[in-house]
């Protein structure tokens, strides 16, 4: 590491990405290379599939998987090189660049899985469960979980071709309208022009009037656009519901189900218990209030801060990160200390860097890079566990799984992360001695917790009626989506807390309901099964902690059910979610006893 020890905002940690790549002309090449591959793979295997035995198809997807990982490499290093510098033209051209080539790989190489589709279910299964193939075999068999909802190749292909112009021309319209509307707010350096993320940053603003004026600002500056903003949704609703039934689903969240493997009685009755203990929040808020010297707490006062955390500079955050996760397992120790030792960090906020954290996990060969913005806060220590957390799981199921199988799906994705923040939280609670930085951290654990589990579970169920208001015939306009989202909204808030007037316009700036339907539920269900998890751990020490390895190595290979169940959690089990809320309890006792102290 080329930082010293006292640099702030972890100054001079960037990433080194010339074990990707040597420079942006290598790049080219090997992508003119990759895409040469790309099309001498369809004029090999087109119109094959069916005649192939299992080793055939063994060399068919060793070939494909190292082409993923050659496209994989090369995408992420120009993505990851854009990323620490939006605004180099030479960056953009290869993003450029790389945007098409991808494009051109994917029509190149999806007659594969369309072939694959395509074969009888006896066949398909016969081949799948060839010995060459077992390492594919959840893979080859998952793929064709959509056959029975895909269409005839002219079909797709009119559905592709119309697809920009059609649903997407209105998540573009949606995506301009929030993302460049401004108002005029203070939020304490004097007036200017505050985005919809700027305004919703502010109800974390110790200042009390701040976050009151930022929320009325905030729905103000929606209003007039509300009925567009509607009438994108209710045009998207529209559109996926005619898709679901020339696709054969029986319910709007079917597609999404699928997708993510988990089963919707599953997810029902998660999202039942989710509900069944919104009283649990609306303790906390009655807490909180009393806490803030207030009758009744406003929405406004949601997130604001109950104990000001003290810094933490780099280095100290890489130390907090290496002896929390040694404790947990020395060898998650030393996946962790790779990142840093490799230089495959970039923590120091520059210009033309972009915001937020990921953890890229770039391809099965290669090594996994992470970004984020340090600044010093405890939160940073936080991101940084959780991007690390994604760390160890692509490394650890690159070591075992193939191309075609190491990443898991989005209903297990955000476990290893959530799972590696309470590994350092619970490191932070042993060994804090401050005060102040204990309460906001267990203050901001519980906070954490609530947005995740209750407020997306509150998401799904709004979108639930907003399907089935239009499947009805009903238009969704902005009143009645302003009803709904009201209505399910009450039922968590309760008496706890007082919902502002302009609050009915909640629903307007959500992204997530006009990119993918229902993917909030994802959150919640990655959350409570990583709270039940280390619910385990606690009990079961080390030998949990072996399972739990294996469970990371296991990637993608087997559907999220069969992944959870030698961890002790059944998915066909509705009390399998207890656990979780146990967690979630003790989280609240011990932030009252810490608060109120
Ligand atoms: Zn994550």
């Amino acid at each position: 590491m080329t930082t010293t020890d006292s640099a702030p905002r972890a100054e001079g940690v960037r990433w080194d990405l010339s074990p990707l790549c040597a420079s942006a002309d290598d790049c080219r090449q090997r992508l003119a290379t990759a895409l040469a591959d790309c099309h001498a793979f369809e004029d090999r295997y087109r119109g094959v599939i069916a005649g192939m035995d299992g080793a055939e198809l063994a060399g068919a997807l060793a070939e494909l998987a190292r082409i993923e990982n050659e496209l994989g490499r090369l995408h992420s290093y120009a993505s990851l090189r854009e990323s620490v510098d939006v605004t180099d033209a030479e960056n953009q051209d290869l993003n450029g660049l790389m945007e098409r080539s991808m494009v051109e790989a994917a029509n190149a190489l999806r007659f594969f899985e369309l072939e694959w589709l395509e074969l009888e279910d006896a066949l398909a299964e016969q081949l799948a469960n060839a010995p060459e193939v077992a390492d594919d075999r959840h893979h080859l068999l998952s793929a064709r979980r959509f056959r029975r909802h895909t269409l005839s190749e002219p079909e797709e292909r009119m559905l592709a071709e119309r697809s920009p112009a059609a649903a997407s021309a209105w998540q573009t319209l949606f995506g301009r309208i929030t993302s460049t509307l401004e108002a005029e707010f203070d939020s304490g350096d004097g007036v200017e022009p505050h985005t919809i993320d700027r305004l919703l940053a502010c109800v974390r603003n110790p200042n009390r009037d701040v976050r009151f004026r930022a929320l009325d600002t905030l729905y103000k500056a929606l209003g007039p656009n509300a009925p567009t903003l509607a009438h994108c949704y209710d045009t998207l609703v529209g559109d996926r519901l005619a898709m679901d039934r020339l696709r054969n689903y029986d319910d709007p969240m079917d597609p999404t189900h699928l997708r993510n493997e988990v089963p919707g009685p599953a997810v029902e009755a998660m999202m039942s218990a989710v509900e069944a203990h919104y009283g649990l929040a609306q303790r906390w808020f009655r807490a909180k209030a009393r806490l803030m010297g207030l009758d009744r707490l406003h929405l406004a006062d949601q997130y604001a801060p109950l104990g000001e955390a003290r810094q933490v500079l780099f280095p100290e955050a890489r130390g907090i990160i290496d002896a929390s996760f040694r404790a947990f397992s020395p060898s998650i120790g030393d996946i962790a200390e790779g990142f840093f030792a490799d230089e495959r960090i970039d923590a120091e906020p520059r210009a033309g860097k972009r915001g937020g954290a990921f953890c890229a996990s770039v391809a099965q060969d290669a090594k996994p890079f992470m970004l984020m913005n340090y600044t010093d806060r405890m939160d940073d220590v936080m991101t940084l566990a959780h991007e690390l957390g994604h760390g160890m799981h692509f490394t650890l199921s690159a070591q075992k799984q193939t191309a075609l199988s190491f990443h898991t799906g989005l209903a297990l994705a955000e476990v290893p992360s959530t799972f590696a923040e309470i590994i350092a939280f619970d490191h932070l609670m042993a060994t804090e001695q401050d005060e102040a930085t204990r309460t906001a951290l267990v203050c901001e654990r519980v906070e954490g917790s609530f947005a995740t589990v209750f407020r997306q579970t509150v998401l799904a169920r709004y979108e639930q009626d907003a399907y089935r208001l239009r499947s009805e015939g009903t238009t969704l306009t902005d009143d009645r989506l302003s009803a709904i989202w009201v209505e399910r909204n009450a039922a968590y808030y309760g008496d706890a807390v007082e919902l502002p007037d302009g609050y009915g316009l909640g629903w307007s700036y959500i992204p997530h309901f006009i990119s993918t339907r229902f993917y909030t539920y994802a959150y919640v269900f990655a959350h409570l099964v990583t709270l039940a998890l280390y619910a385990r751990y606690r009990e079961d020490g080390d030998a949990f902690t072996a399972r739990y390895l294996d469970f990371l190595a296991a990637g993608g290979s087997a559907a999220p059910a069969d992944l959870l169940l030698p961890l002790g959690v059944d998915l066909a089990d509705p009390a399998c979610w207890d656990p979780g809320f146990h967690e979630m309890e003790r989280m609240v006792l011990r932030a009252e006893a810490m608060a109120g102290a």
